[in-house]
């Protein structure tokens, strides 16, 4: 079975959720939608306080290139617009919407969009309006995926079914609920992207879904579902090209540059339903899991949903629940604030207790070298981990920490307990400020 060189099998614990069909979660009666969900430049806004919002009307629009539109989740009144959490830790400008009690919450402007006749570059415009990013956490504008540069040819979509973090499984029920949005969001993709064929990678521990999808692909396709190995961190882009394509992505350079674009396929689903009903994205599939909610769940959720509103629908936390994340366990955010706001990168709501989250003492490297053997993306990350301790990282850069693609897999196999991935963060955060003042100043 195919897949890619290194990586880790941690367990996969998704029992808890996996048979769990998708249920909507009721609207609350306060949502907040911050305008910055994404990478790049906060939507610009286009209501004020007062203002009465229909269920997907625009209530942000992109304020450039690298930006997105953003819409009501609920029919209701803006109540403000201030600076609230946001699950990065800090404070950010954001839309309070108070649902309007008596609305039937019906959708505003429910149509099928013709786009048949559509040229790429609209089709790009209608996905960057509709707020579209990447669901499978990392938040990127879609559209810019989709604009392919000058000089370079999109021959190959794939559509990321991986799932690869542990606990998760929102896409998994995605491709075993919405596949007919999925086929029509490729068909989208397709036509904007003029590929020659697509590829569903989806993991073995999804045999249900792998079967489903083979049986249900549209005669009138060209493409396939490719069954892949369970290993982590096979949905990182690069990973999954390598295990579906055996092309390598070099080091600095994007998929586009081995003529692939990759897309997760709760994205697709949604761009499916955009052109299907007109609904922008708000609303996305969540999975709320771990062993500190009292009731696991696949949930459809309102953006803008807060935390605490999720937690409660969902029976609430155990008692001895010690860490809430956004994600998974290998790359999610821990939550400090529980009014924050379900995003559109939101994959999951992990909940552990004591028994999980427990702080290990850190010893010395004993060079082990397992470190290197689980990283995915070739590097030597016990050499870089002693770069960071002494906060060398200039030296960083010549053993290429820039392309750590943060798995957390060198963490997770050191027997020597040393946060590696968690120094290899501040670095290269560090390193991108420094860069950014220095193309400010030249
Ligand atoms: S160095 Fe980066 S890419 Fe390599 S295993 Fe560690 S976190 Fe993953
Ligand atoms: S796994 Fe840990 S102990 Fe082993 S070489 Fe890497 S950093 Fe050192």
């Amino acid at each position: 079975m195919k897949t890619f060189r290194h990586g880790i099998h941690p367990g996969d614990y998704k029992d808890l959720t996996r048979h769990i069909a998708i249920e909507r979660m009721p609207f609350t009666d306060e949502l907040v939608i911050p305008l910055s969900q994404h990478l790049g430049a906060p939507s610009r806004l286009l209501v004020k306080e007062g203002d009465k919002v229909y269920r997907g009307q625009i209530i942000g629009e992109p304020a450039g290139f690298v930006s997105i539109g953003q819409h009501a989740p609920v029919t209701g009144t803006v109540k403000a617009i201030e600076m609230r959490h946001h699950p990065s830790g800090k404070l950010v400008e954001s839309v309070i919407i108070s649902r309007d009690p008596y609305s039937p919450q019906t959708f505003y402007n429910e149509h099928a969009m013709e786009w048949e006749s559509l040229t790429p570059g609209e089709l790009i415009s209608l996905i960057q309006h509709g707020g579209f990013v990447g669901l499978g956490g990392a938040a990127f504008p879609t559209h810019v995926k989709l604009s392919v540069p000058e000089g370079k040819k999109a021959k190959f979509l794939i559509i990321n079914g991986v799932e690869c973090e542990p606990y998760l499984t929102s896409d998994h029920r995605v491709m075993l609920e919405q596949f007919d949005d999925v086929f029509y969001g490729i068909r989208i993709l397709e036509k904007v992207l003029g590929c020659e064929r697509f590829y569903i990678g989806i993991e073995n521990n999804k045999d249900d879904a792998i079967a489903l999808l083979n049986k249900r692909i549209p005669a009138d396709m060209n493409g396939e579902v490719v069954a892949l190995q369970t290993k982590y961190p096979q949905g990182a882009e690069k990973m999954l090209i390598e295990a579906v394509l055996k092309r390598e992505v070099p080091s600095g350079k994007l998929p586009i540059d081995v003529e692939v674009v990759v897309q997760n396929v709760g994205t697709i689903a949604g761009i499916g339903m955009m052109f299907r009903f007109g609904q922008p994205l708000i609303e996305r599939v969540v999975t709320i899991t771990g062993p500190g909610i009292e009731k696991p769940s696949n949930l459809l959720i309102p953006i803008g949903t807060k935390l605490a509103d999720v937690l409660d629908y969902c029976g609430g936390l155990k008692e001895n629940t010690r860490q809430v994340l956004f994600g998974g366990p290998m790359m999610g955010a821990p939550q400090v604030y529980m009014d924050v706001p379900i995003m559109k990168g939101t994959s999951g709501i992990l909940c552990l207790t004591d028994e999980e989250v427990t702080i290990r003492e850190e010893y010395p490297c004993i060079r082990c070298l397992r470190c290197v053997d689980a990283c995915p993306v070739y590097l030597n990350p016990s050499r870089l981990g002693a770069l960071a301790k002494t906060r060398d990282y200039e030296g960083m850069l010549g053993y290429h920490v820039m392309d750590c693609v943060e798995c957390g897999s060198c963490s997770y196999v050191c027997p020597s307990n040393i946060p590696l991935v968690q120094r290899f963060r501040v670095a290269k955060a560090l390193l991108r400020e420094k860069q950014a003042k220095q193309r400010k100043a030249s």
